[in-house]
Protein backbone atom coordinates (compact mmCIF):
# COMPACT_ATOMS: atom_id res chain seq x y z
CA UNK A 1 0.00 0.00 0.00
CA UNK A 2 3.28 2.19 -0.47
CA UNK A 3 1.52 4.42 -3.10
CA UNK A 4 -0.99 6.06 -0.81
CA UNK A 5 -0.12 9.44 0.65
CA UNK A 6 -1.45 9.29 4.51
CA UNK A 7 -3.12 11.95 5.47
CA UNK A 8 -4.78 12.60 8.80
CA UNK A 9 -8.49 12.02 9.53
CA UNK A 10 -9.38 15.79 10.25
CA UNK A 11 -6.91 17.04 7.46
CA UNK A 12 -8.85 14.58 4.43
CA UNK A 13 -12.37 15.73 5.67
CA UNK A 14 -11.31 19.47 5.27
CA UNK A 15 -9.22 18.74 1.87
CA UNK A 16 -12.76 16.40 0.60
CA UNK A 17 -14.76 19.40 1.77
CA UNK A 18 -13.23 21.64 -0.26
CA UNK A 19 -13.64 19.78 -3.44
CA UNK A 20 -17.01 18.51 -2.72
CA UNK A 21 -18.63 21.59 -0.64
CA UNK A 22 -22.14 20.20 -1.00
CA UNK A 23 -20.95 17.34 1.46
CA UNK A 24 -22.29 17.17 5.25
CA UNK A 25 -18.77 16.63 7.47
CA UNK A 26 -20.91 15.09 9.97
CA UNK A 27 -22.05 12.47 7.10
CA UNK A 28 -18.47 12.15 5.47
CA UNK A 29 -16.55 11.90 9.19
CA UNK A 30 -19.33 8.83 9.94
CA UNK A 31 -18.92 7.11 6.78
CA UNK A 32 -15.10 7.49 7.00
CA UNK A 33 -15.26 5.95 10.53
CA UNK A 34 -17.40 3.27 9.77
CA UNK A 35 -15.04 2.23 6.69
CA UNK A 36 -11.96 2.70 9.45
CA UNK A 37 -13.70 0.39 11.87
CA UNK A 38 -14.59 -2.22 8.96
CA UNK A 39 -10.72 -2.17 7.59
CA UNK A 40 -9.52 -2.44 11.14
CA UNK A 41 -11.51 -5.45 11.69
CA UNK A 42 -9.67 -6.28 8.78
CA UNK A 43 -12.48 -6.58 6.43
CA UNK A 44 -11.32 -7.35 3.41
CA UNK A 45 -12.31 -6.35 -1.22
CA UNK A 46 -13.81 -9.10 -2.78
CA UNK A 47 -10.54 -9.34 -4.50
CA UNK A 48 -8.88 -10.47 -1.15
CA UNK A 49 -6.68 -7.13 -0.97
CA UNK A 50 -7.55 -4.87 2.34
CA UNK A 51 -10.03 -2.15 1.82
CA UNK A 52 -9.47 1.65 0.64
CA UNK A 53 -10.65 3.62 3.63
CA UNK A 54 -11.47 6.91 1.97
CA UNK A 55 -12.64 5.61 -1.29
CA UNK A 56 -14.29 2.45 0.44
CA UNK A 57 -16.30 5.73 2.80
CA UNK A 58 -17.36 6.95 -0.50
CA UNK A 59 -18.83 3.65 -2.36
CA UNK A 60 -18.74 0.74 -0.28
CA UNK A 61 -16.11 -1.05 0.91
CA UNK A 62 -13.51 -1.98 -2.04
CA UNK A 63 -10.01 -1.76 -2.04
CA UNK A 64 -8.25 0.88 -4.21
CA UNK A 65 -7.85 -1.15 -7.47
CA UNK A 66 -11.35 -2.57 -7.61
CA UNK A 67 -12.73 1.02 -6.53
CA UNK A 68 -10.87 2.91 -9.34
CA UNK A 69 -10.83 0.35 -11.75
CA UNK A 70 -7.21 0.74 -12.51
CA UNK A 71 -3.99 1.23 -10.41
CA UNK A 72 -3.26 4.65 -11.64
CA UNK A 73 -1.98 5.93 -8.39
CA UNK A 74 -0.57 8.98 -8.53
CA UNK A 75 -1.33 10.79 -5.93
CA UNK A 76 -4.21 8.95 -3.37
CA UNK A 77 -5.23 9.39 -0.03
CA UNK A 78 -5.03 7.08 2.90
CA UNK A 79 -6.07 7.81 5.97
CA UNK A 80 -2.68 7.45 8.09
CA UNK A 81 -4.06 5.28 11.14
CA UNK A 82 -4.92 2.75 8.19
CA UNK A 83 -1.30 3.20 6.59
CA UNK A 84 1.05 0.04 7.81
CA UNK A 85 3.09 0.98 10.65
CA UNK A 86 2.34 4.77 10.32
CA UNK A 87 -0.52 6.60 12.72
CA UNK A 88 -1.98 5.37 16.43
CA UNK A 89 0.27 2.53 16.93
CA UNK A 90 3.67 4.49 16.33
CA UNK A 91 1.50 7.24 18.81
CA UNK A 92 0.98 4.42 21.52
CA UNK A 93 4.35 3.47 21.50
CA UNK A 94 3.90 -0.09 19.93
CA UNK A 95 6.43 -0.33 17.80
CA UNK A 96 8.65 -2.53 17.90
CA UNK A 97 11.60 -3.81 16.16
CA UNK A 98 12.92 -0.16 15.63
CA UNK A 99 16.69 -1.12 14.39
CA UNK A 100 18.95 0.64 15.82
CA UNK A 101 23.28 0.73 14.53
CA UNK A 102 25.58 0.69 17.01
ZN1 LIG B 1 -10.42 -5.42 -4.69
Amino acid sequence: MSFFTPIGFEDYVKSHLKVNPLVDPADLRRRLRRSLADFRAGVKCQCGQPIWVVGSAEVGNGCFNCITGEAYSSADYELEEACSGAGKAAAKGRVRRHRRSR
